[in-house]
């Protein structure tokens, strides 16, 4: 503790006073560092308000009450106790208190009783649930707590106040968020050990009108790199897809609304790449999985990296492979194309319904026909879709509201599919995990041609109807056959773009 100290007092020459008490091994100094460190685990422990870590500021910044509010000014920190003083900034003393806080994250000490803190007991159970996210919302007299599993919030929990605002200050204290902060939306990540695993997290505490909003994203890592076999790609797309990433170059779009999984598509594509490519960079907004052996780096608007300017400034480091989050307008499309030019493997995502969209959707960000015929290898469409509970689904004759939708797609319907029901597995839901429907598109001269004279994307897709070539419908209607999905998914797919048939 006494070096950790040491290292975080600014050393100011002008200030004499303060220097002498900053001697190596003074024994005062260490004092006040357990009594601080003791109030920051009590403000935790003891779930008070975060008013409280105020009233701590202000006891160790003793004066104006802004005092520890001025961006720039530089108070006295002094100790009522020992009588110590020394001259520390704001946001020194913000580094401080999250030095504090991660110690006893990582000490496992925050409960004084020595008993499991209620946010691992919470996380052990929201990963038993299968969940992907936990919300935590004030409400008028409680706190709510809800899990998402399989894409649906659910409402799990009314919790009173007290016990509420000590789960929302754990998740905090172990995300390494100051619990004092009431201003911004803060973003910290920790990982749980899990008996046979690890839970990388990801925390993002803000502030709403009925106090504090906290949610927290599972991420497993595990997961991440076991998945390419878990996607729910069928076998003929797998195989295209692993013969590709052993000769790739250029661009490969992951392409599909938001929540459509393609971050973890290519999340589980940079795990296939890792092994024969050396320098894998990534810029994303956010991280969402930390990946050994891949530099990535997070998005930060404030400081003007985005994932334009990020991605030129990664190419600097002489990447292998790129992972450009998203190409979300015409600069990011603009750089996502320099690296692809430039002879690197180039991974990215971008909003667009089916796979030829893609096209189009590039042709509006100013990249020229030239420039996408040259360096556009490679595209996924896909969406997420409920798998059903394989306890409790049920036969039936195909609905007349299903048939209907059959005749209106021109599609021959099957006589019989499998409907939800509900039972204890599934928690009375009647679909139990998520699976992914996948459009791959490699392109071929004859795309190329098309692209290069200017064709729109309906007669490309004319042209890939000819090949037989397998729509995110035809996809979605093979799991429907083999019972893994309900019609209801089916016709969801269906609704998000215009997948005409002849
Ligand atoms: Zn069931």
């Amino acid at each position: 503790m006494v070096k950790k100290m040491k290292e975080d007092f600014p050393s100011r020459s002008g200030n004499k006073n303060s220097d002498k008490k900053q001697e190596p091994g003074s024994g005062e100094h260490e004092h006040v560092a357990s009594s601080m460190k003791e109030r920051v685990k009590s403000v935790i422990d003891k779930a008070v308000d975060t008013d409280k870590l105020k009233e701590l500021s202000h006891r160790i910044l003793p004066g104006e009450t802004d005092t520890y509010n001025a961006a720039h000014s530089s108070a006295p920190f002094y100790d009522q106790e020992t009588g110590v003083s020394a001259v520390i900034t704001p946001g020194r003393f913000d580094s401080l208190i999250r030095s504090f806080l991660s110690e006893l994250a990582s000490g496992d000490d925050l409960d004084i009783h020595g008993e499991p803190s209620l946010a691992s007991a919470l996380l052990d159970d929201a990963w038993q649930a299968n969940a992907s996210d936990i919300h935590l919302d004030s409400e008028h007299d409680h706190i709510r707590l809800r899990l998402r599993i399989d894409g649906i919030l659910l409402d799990i929990q009314k919790i009173d106040r007290t016990n509420g605002q000590k789960l929302i200050n754990q998740f905090k204290a172990m995300a390494l968020i100051n619990p004092d902060t009431k201003l911004n939306i803060e973003e910290g990540r920790f990982t749980h050990e899990l008996e046979h695993d690890q839970l990388d997290l990801r925390v993002l505490a803000a502030p709403c009108i009925n106090g504090p909003k906290l949610t927290v994203r599972l991420l497993m890592r595990h997961n991440v790199e076991q998945q390419f076999h878990e996607l729910g790609l069928s076998r003929e797309n797998r195989e295209k897809i692993e013969t590709a990433l052993e000769t790739m170059s250029g661009m490969f779009l992951a392409a599909g609304p938001t929540g459509s999984g393609k971050t973890t598509t290519l999340y589980s594509l940079l795990h296939k790449l890792k092994r024969f490519e050396g320098n894998i960079v990534t810029i994303e907004d956010p991280v969402e999985y930390s990946i050994d052996g891949v530099n990535q780096i997070q998005v930060d608007e404030q400081h003007d990296l985005n994932m334009a300017s990020g991605g030129k400034a990664l190419l600097r480091l002489d990447p292998d492979c790129m992972l450009l989050g998203e190409i979300r307008d015409a600069d990011s499309a603009w750089t996502a194309f320099n690296a692809a030019a430039s002879g690197r493997i180039l991974l990215s995502s971008i909003h667009s319904h089916e796979a030829v969209g893609v096209i189009s959707v590039l042709r509006n960000y100013g990249i020229s026909n030239q420039d996408i015929a040259a360096n556009l290898n490679f595209v996924i469409a896909q969406r997420l879709v409920r798998k059903l509970c394989m306890d409790c689904r049920r036969e039936e004759i195909l609905r007349e509201r299903d048939r209907k939708w059959f005749d209106q797609m021109h599609m021959q319907a099957p006589s019989s599919v499998w409907y939800p029901q509900g039972c204890k597995a599934c928690k009375n839901i009647g679909f139990y995990g998520r699976t992914g429907v996948f459009e791959v598109w490699m392109l071929e001269d004859r795309h190329y041609e098309m692209i290069l004279n200017n064709k729109d994307v309906i007669a490309m897709r004319r042209e890939q109807e000819k090949q037989n070539h397998k729509t995110l419908i035809d996809e979605a209607l093979d799991k429907l056959k083999e019972g893994v999905i309900s019609p209801m998914e089916l016709r969801a797919i269906s609704g998000y773009g215009p997948l005409v048939r002849n």
